[in-house]
């Protein structure tokens, strides 16, 4: 992608979020793998497969495979702290009820997966990590479940309260003080990649879920990233390394660490869950208004403003569910996103 179809593609519309073109040296940190925890990670045992927005470097363990970001943001939350005005723009039509939300049916695909596990017409206690704007867990509100959410931007929780009447704490998980053996289910909707300390994330949910509890985690496969980069950059000559790549295959300035099938799951046995499921979710089908309007709207586009899009990324979706079979169990690089259920041991 050349950088004036990035700019106009991706950098130069209206959103919510306080994401810059451009990152420094300065505005980064390094840190050690957190799935093998290899002390001695350093350049010597990653290896560079990109740089994106400047100083950020996606970057894949040579002892676990993990992919993650390093150098990452210093701090990957602060792009959320945005204004609530902004936001409020974003999601305007979705308020008033006019319009779905984009996501609304991999939300609804989500739930109905928790629901196999604690059917939703009995009493739970429910809790989400990262809740946003509350887009997920609103349309969990009409199931018998007892809702809470944890989200550490403030502009963010203000919203998910006043729009949806959720019950939001405002604060990182590990410093909201939540009960020991209380939850029957927790989720982690398009969170859980955001992370920078997992292993310490993983084991305060261990600490405050029920034994008989289900923890549901979805993600961007990590191998799908790697596949869309590539193609990217072997067969439309876009992307690359070092000062000239543009695209945003990674999201690298949100996304600290791209899971597979294989390093999250090795990463929640670690942190002493057992799996229970893993499988593919659908693709999630991004609103293209800015490309039209220039304002980021969160609410899906009639069929006919990116019908290539919609029909290439389920046409992967259905391919990935064969190429599975063919690996023999294992989730390979079309699979768009990946949902793990998994219980405390
Ligand atoms: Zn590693």
């Amino acid at each position: 992608m050349n950088k004036n179809n990035l700019e106009k593609d991706t950098l130069q519309y209206k959103r919510g979020g306080l994401q810059k073109d451009t990152y420094h040296m300065s505005d980064t940190s390094t840190w050690s793998c957190p799935l093998c925890k290899d002390e001695s990670s350093s350049k010597h045992h990653d290896q560079l497969l990109k740089t994106e927005r400047g100083a950020l470097g996606v970057v894949k363990c040579k002892k676990c495979s993990l992919i993650r970001i390093n150098p990452r943001l210093t701090n990957p939350d602060a792009v959320y702290h945005g204004k609530e005005k902004d936001y409020l723009e974003e999601f305007r039509l979705i308020i008033d009820g006019k319009k779905e939300h984009h996501r609304d049916r991999n939300y609804l695909e989500d739930l109905n997966t928790i629901a196999k596990y604690k059917p939703d017409q009995n009493p739970a206690e429910f809790l989400d990590i990262g809740t946003n704007t509350g887009s997920f867990l609103r349309l969990a509100r009409n199931r018998k479940w007892n809702l809470t959410g944890v989200e550490p931007s403030k502009s963010l929780s203000n919203l998910a309260q006043e729009w949806w009447g959720l019950n939001i704490i405002n604060s990182f998980l590990e410093d909201a003080k939540l009960p020991t053996l209380h939850y029957d289910i927790v989720t982690m909707t398009d969170v859980f990649e955001h992370i920078v300390n997992p292993n310490e994330l993983l084991q305060e949910v261990h600490r405050i879920m029920k034994k008989d509890g289900i923890l549901f985690i979805k993600v961007p496969n990590g191998k799908y990233n790697v596949f869309k980069y590539n193609v990217r950059k072997k067969l439309l000559g876009r992307g690359g390394s070092g000062s000239d790549a543009t695209s945003d295959d990674f999201d690298a300035y949100e996304h600290v660490c791209h899971y597979t099938d294989k390093t999250l799951t090795k990463m929640l046995r670690k942190n002493n869950f057992k799996i229970l499921e893993t499988k593919i979710a659908l693709p999630v089908q991004i609103p293209m208004w800015h490309k039209y309007v220039g304002q980021y709207y969160q609410y899906k586009q009639p069929f006919f403003l990116d019908w290539k899009g919609q029909i290439g990324r389920t046409s992967l979706y259905h391919a990935s569910k064969i190429e599975r079979l063919i690996r023999g169990g294992s989730i390979g690089h079309l699979a768009p996103n990946i949902i793990c259920i998994a219980r405390p041991t």
